[in-house]
């Protein structure tokens, strides 16, 4: 027997659409290259991708056409994120901080016909643009006043081609699983991988993130979404805060300046902030220096790489501000777990135990099933201590990659995606990332994890950074060296380092040595490029001291 419900499909259209009639007069506020408070409400975002929906027509842009991004996160770009994928087009968000070779290849991978770009971002394009001859038309997302002088071929004004066009719009019916979204994955070795996205996997994901459990949003809440709009749809945020009509605060090209978030958090009444942890310390940092406050800010999602112990700690002490942590992928969509205590555990445990359980990636949310398995695939335990690769499946999880054969060898005999994560996953169903599978150390037949070491190295107050990776060892195949960068003006000293992790992990498991550098590598996305940090350490000695327990 068949269920007897309407086969409505899931459409990011529908948001818009909710949104404007439901959530009409809440506010969107954009600090843009030409104006530090852009603001307005969600009837006129959407009203105006509407606009943006004509304009393309009007260009000849058909239903699975790609048109890209390069954008900070403001109002124009989200008018693309509706008035794109609600046509029927797919939004190509490209990350400005890849290299430029990569930029290239993933515009022409993808066969982008247009690119909305921002005026900051338009030298990159015009770099370019000998790569990239198979683009028709550039749309600079600025007004006439502001457009910038461009070599670029065709080039048009933003507000100028929305000025031209009606706001009246039918969104089409699509069907649910049709592509909405592209997104490649940064990748430290080998080409971007193309993740597409369906209308169907962005609804269900962003029901996912607004749960109570997870950022528990509503029409109550103001959220600031620093983690990118250009890489993995900014976690979700911009289609989950329409969902539910939260006050959204986007930063633009200020997503890395202290002074412009604590002003934006302040001014806007931010209750709720995401982003990755090097966006954390550069606000906690210059909190700390100007003395200024954060008072409505009540919790912040940390994701992307692992949350350091003293973001949790500065937050709680000096902010009274609650810190989740979160785990994904772009191929997740990216949220796949997120840390929320479970009722008596902030009253029954002891401080200690309480600090280490929040720094852990959290629980999966329902929708994503996981799991951790040895080198033959069996299934380990989830008792908090057997780390092995972790497995994920579910409904906004990726089947494959844009123009690869189906699953491209990232996928298991089951089908469940493999992560190229290690972890643990402790009886309460709370995982821990302890590695990249290519970053764990292979000591004397047995893992070390390098985030475990890191976590510990970062809790100094001198140091600002720190990166352990393994270094060739003639006993022990390898062993862990940590790499660090002191706080400005501070000089940590190498044995004050080394005692730090003495009673936290077991003797084995201590660095070999300390090299100080003035810089660590990153990738785009902020992650310590550790592929880089090996080859910059492959004639590196270590003493012998400390080896031989
Ligand atoms: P990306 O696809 O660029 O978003 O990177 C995803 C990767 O970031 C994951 O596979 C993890 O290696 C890392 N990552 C994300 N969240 C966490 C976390 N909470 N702890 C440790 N690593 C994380």
């Amino acid at each position: 027997m068949r269920g007897m419900m309407m086969d409505r499909p899931l459409l990011i259209s529908a948001i818009a659409r909710f949104a404007e009639t439901n959530h009409g007069t809440q506010e969107v506020v954009s600090v843009t290259f030409d104006n530090p408070r852009h603001r307005y409400c969600y009837s006129d975002a959407i009203r105006r991708s509407r606009q943006l929906a004509n304009a393309l027509a009007r260009l000849g842009v058909e239903a699975g056409d790609r048109i890209a991004t390069l954008a900070w996160n403001d109002h124009r770009h989200l008018e693309a994120y509706f008035g794109v994928s609600g046509s029927g087009a797919v939004l190509h968000t490209i990350n400005p901080r890849l290299f430029a070779g990569q930029v290239s290849f993933i515009i022409n991978h993808a066969q982008d016909r247009y690119i909305f770009v921002d005026p900051l971002i338009v030298p990159l394009l015009e770099k370019l643009q000998e790569q990239i001859s198979g683009v028709e038309g550039f749309i600079i997302l600025s007004d006439e006043a502001h457009m910038p002088q461009t070599s670029l071929p065709n080039a048009l004004c933003y507000e100028t081609l929305l000025g031209a066009e009606s706001d009246r719009y039918e969104w089409p019916d699509l069907d649910e699983n049709s592509a909405s979204v592209i997104c490649y994955t940064s990748g430290t070795t080998g080409d971007p991988k193309g993740v597409v996205y369906s209308h169907r996997a962005t609804i269900l994901h962003s029901y996912a993130i607004i749960m109570p459990d997870v950022m528990g949003l509503s029409c109550r809440e103001c959220i600031l979404p620093i983690v990118p709009m250009f890489h993995v749809n900014a976690w979700g945020v911009p289609y989950a805060a329409p969902m539910v009509g939260a006050k959204l605060v986007l930063p633009g090209p200020k997503a890395g300046d202290g002074e412009t978030l604590q002003d934006l958090i302040e001014s806007e009444g931010v209750t709720i902030s995401a982003g990755v942890p090097t966006v954390w310390l550069a606000l906690l940092e210059y909190l700390e220096q100007s003395g200024k406050p954060v008072n409505s800010l009540n919790r912040v999602v940390v994701g992307g790489a692992a949350c350091a112990s003293s973001i949790v700690s500065t937050f709680r002490d000096r902010h009274d501000v609650y810190v989740h942590a979160a785990w994904g992928m772009t191929e997740t969509s990216p949220l796949g777990t997120y840390n929320t205590l479970q009722a008596g555990q902030e009253q029954e445990l002891p401080a200690e135990e309480l600090e280490a359980l929040q720094l852990k990636a959290g629980r999966g949310i329902f929708g994503i099933e996981m799991k951790i398995t040895d080198d033959a695939g069996r299934q380990l335990p989830w008792d908090g201590k057997a780390f092995g690769a972790l497995k994920v499946r579910g409904p906004w999880v990726a089947a494959g990659y844009y123009g690869l054969e189906e699953g491209s060898g990232s996928h298991d005999a089951d089908g469940w995606f493999e992560t190229g994560d290690v972890a643990t996953i402790d009886s309460d169903g709370f995982m821990n990332i302890t590695d990249r599978t290519k970053d764990v150390i292979k000591s004397g037949g047995e893992w070390i994890s390098s985030l475990a070491l890191e976590n510990i190295a970062m809790s100094h107050p001198q140091v600002a950074e720190a990166a352990v990776i393994g270094i060739a060892h003639p006993k022990w195949t390898e062993r862990p060296l940590l790499v660090v960068t002191a706080r400005d003006g501070e000089k940590p000293n190498k044995a004050e380092l080394l005692a730090l992790f003495e009673g936290k992990i077991a003797s084995w498991w201590v660095p070999d040595d300390v090299a100080f550098v003035d810089e660590l590598p990153h990738t785009a996305t902020g992650k310590v490029r550790k592929t880089t940090l090996r080859e910059q350490f492959a004639d590196y000695t270590l003493p012998d001291s400390g080896t031989d327990d």
